[in-house]
Order: C-alpha cells, then structure tokens, then sequence
C-alpha cells in the first residue's frame, strides 16, 4: 500500500469552526435565515494524509468519539465470522481451496460469479460442487456491505441504503440515462469537508470505506441495473465522502472495476469527483486508467470558495487549476467543473464572468446544478433567469455547459442531499 502520508503531506487541515458555521454569504444567509431558522452549522471540515483502508490515527480517533449515524452500537467484529470476498481480492481463496482440495480454478469461478456474474449469493454458484459451496458459506460472504432499503424516485431515481458491519451508513444512486443508467459511489461515510450546503457534510466523516465496500456498491448497483433489463453507462464517484480523502481504497477499488478479470468496466466510463487536495490530481494522472476527472469549483473567487468549502484552503484555485490543466495535459481528457448554483450566493453576472475568466482556453465543461434544499441549511436554489443568465454568459465566452436535472428529490437522492440517518433515510452530496 502506498504511504499517501509520505507522497504527500497534506498534514491535518481544519477549517475555522467559525468559518464553517458562518459562511460570509450574507445575502444567502440573511435572505434564507428566516425560512431555515434552525441551520445546522456544518461540522469542522479536516483532511488528513493518511489513505489507509483504516484510516489515520486522527481519523481513528475520530471514530471512536463518533457514534454510527445509523444509531446503532458499533458490533465488534467476531473471529469466525464469514470474510467478505470483495475486501479480499487476493485474500486467502487461494490457500482456502487449497485446504479443501479444490483444484486452483475454483478461484477464477468463484471471482467470475462475484464480479461478472453479480452473484448475490453461494447458492447461485451452480458450477461448484455442493459441498464446497457449503464450505465457501461457512468462511465467506459475498460482500461486506449489509443491504438496507432501496427506494425509488418518480423519475426513475434508485436510491441504496447500506451499512458497513459496524454501522456507518452508506448511500449509493442509480441515475436513469439515455442509455441506462449511471451509478453514483460514496467512498467514504459521511464527509470531513465541511460544506456549509451539503447534507452529507453536517455526518462529518464517519470513516472511509474500505476498497471492497466501495466495489460492493458497483456490484450491487449493477445487478440491480440488469435486474431493471438495462445496463450501466457510467460510474461517478460523486456519492457520500471527498474519494481523494480515501485514495488508496479508492485506487484498490478502481483496479477491481477496471480488470479484465475482475468486473471489466471500462476506464473511459468511470469519473473521479473531487474538490481537489495537494497533490491528489497528479497522482490520478499517473494512474494506468485514464478516469474522467470533475472538480467540484462552486465559484471562481477563492474567499468564497474557502466558505463554501472550507477543507479548500489547503488547495488555493491558482494551484488547483495548475494540477487541472495538467490533468488535462496527460490524459487528453475533457475536465467537467461542477459548479453548484446557490441562490444569491454564487449565481451573479460577475460570478459567471470570473468562472469564464477562470476556465478560458481549457479543455473543459460546465455543469451548472441546481441547489437541492437541505433542511436546516441557509441556502435556496438560483432562480430561472439568473441561472439562465449565468449560462449565457459563460457560453457566450466559448464555454461548453450544461445544466443539470435534478434527480430523485422526493427521495432525497439529487445531488447535495445525502445524509444517511438512521438506517439511512436521506442521502446526498449537493455539490459533487
Ligand atoms: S459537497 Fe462533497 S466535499 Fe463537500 S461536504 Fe459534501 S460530500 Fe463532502
């Protein structure tokens, strides 16, 4: 495993607790105070350099003061207990065959009915002999994720509800599309930017999850895609967490979904959404995939960018910008912007002007996003003609966008409402 700590030291961060709980966006706040009296103030944001599958000490000892948001006491995992296969891709299956006199391609059936297949169970395993299927039981589980309701959205949104074993919750989002659907991945369990705006961010971070829960949620998403008779298109990591935060699960997952003979999904159709962190972007450049990469901006000025996402400090826009083109560079690929419209806040004439400003000359696409409500959270969506104006003007200066739909409100699923409570009932990160 790669010592992120030593590649690059990022150091603990943590924005001003004042900071994340006042964002100076005074028109939002003043304008909305009324209506949303009870804001919540959103938790102190904080990276950390260590992208252990467990975490840093720091996060660790966040961990242990946190309690699950499901509510539920944490379960102390058992010796004996069955293993999830996914966090074990090159575990003990090998030795464990071994044991049981298997011969050593009962390994590439086994991992062909987990990944290809999208087997939800031992049972389905029909070219394996009973008895070892019996055994494989007793040892293993398919997934570590433990399902929990899935509910659906009028427009055709499907919104996940997961726990770990130890009770962090975890939302994932199958998206309807032209042409299928496209899957949205958590990568962590709640979130340690702060965001002022974003459900998922008043979790703080819960703990990152490991490369095997976040394969878990593709598997999963994608049976239930095929069980829908369609297929994925893409795969976004824009779920629950800030997946650069979580970067050596995040990579472990990656090769998994990537690998001819693991689930084969095309590199092309799967994208990286970040706010960016030091040193992050140039280490996606250098991996063999050639992922989509999207930033989530929210504004072109770096003061507000510093209240609208408070961990962004450690990464001012001159830099971050540097490691996007770069990006852009090495890849050959197109960076989208996201870029939340946050009404009064974020949406003026001047706003748009300094993002085209920003983003001139770059191989790049904005996707403007209408703010999703969070309860107990200041701020309101743009109204039509000022998100109307903004898009003219960037498109007026050559700038390719588009404004997204929104997608499964009535569940909580659309993009800035993740934030799993209880057995998760409400999910979603409105910014990414
Ligand atoms: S918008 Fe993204 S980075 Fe910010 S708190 Fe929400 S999940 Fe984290």
């Amino acid at each position: 495993m790669t010592d992120a700590a030593e590649k690059d030291p990022v150091g603990p961060i943590t924005a001003s607790p004042e900071a994340a709980a006042k964002p100076d966006v005074s028109s939002a706040t003043s304008k909305n105070a009324a209506a949303t009296p009870s804001a919540a103030p959103a938790k102190k944001a904080s990276v950390t350099p260590d992208d252990s599958p467990t975490g840093s000490k720091k996060a660790s000892a966040e961990k242990k003061r946190k309690k699950p948001a499901s509510g539920k006491k944490k379960r102390k995992k058992q010796s004996g207990e069955p293993v999830p296969l996914t966090n074990t891709p090159n575990g003990d299956l090998p030795a464990f065959l071994k044991s049981a006199q298997q011969p050593a391609y009962r390994a590439d059936q086994v991992r062909r009915w987990l990944y290809r297949d999208l087997t939800s169970g031992f049972h389905e395993m029909s070219n394996l002999p009973a008895e070892l299927r019996k055994k494989l039981a007793e040892r293993y589980t398919p997934h570590g994720l433990l399902p929990g309701p899935i509910q659906q959205s009028e427009d055709g949104t499907h919104k996940f509800l997961f726990n770990t074993p130890d009770g962090a919750p975890v939302e994932t989002v199958l998206l309807p599309r032209r042409r299928g659907y496209a899957l949205c991945i958590s990568s962590q369990s709640g979130c340690a930017m702060g965001c002022p705006f974003c459900a998922t961010g008043t979790l703080g971070l819960i703990r990152n999850l490991t490369g095997g829960e976040i394969v878990d949620q593709f598997l999963r998403g994608r049976r239930h895609a095929r069980a829908l008779g369609s297929e994925l298109e893409s795969v976004i990591f824009m779920g629950m967490g800030e997946p650069l935060a979580n970067m050596d699960n995040l990579e472990q997952a990656m090769g998994r979904l990537v690998a001819d003979d693991y689930a084969g999904f095309g590199a092309r159709r799967l994208t990286v959404s970040t706010i960016g962190l030091p040193n992050r972007i140039p280490r996606l450049a250098l991996w063999p995939w050639q992922v989509g990469l999207a930033i989530s901006l929210h504004t072109a000025d770096d003061e507000l960018r510093r209240q609208l996402i408070p961990a962004s400090r450690v990464l001012p826009l001159p830099d971050l910008m540097r490691d996007s083109i770069a990006y852009q560079q090495t890849t050959s690929r197109r960076v989208t912007y996201e870029y939340i419209l946050l009404g009064e806040v974020n949406d003026s004439a001047d706003q748009a002007r300094r993002l085209a400003t920003l983003l001139q000359r770059q191989l790049c696409h904005v996707n403007l996003i209408p703010y999703n409500p969070v309860p107990g959270l200041p701020f309101v969506p743009s109204v039509a003609g000022r998100t109307a104006r903004f898009r003219e003007t960037l498109e007026s200066r050559g700038i390719a966008v588009t404004v997204r739909k929104p997608r499964g409100r009535d569940i909580s699923a659309a993009c800035g409402q993740l934030a799993a409570v209880g057995v998760a009932t409400r999910s979603s990160n409105p910014g990414r």
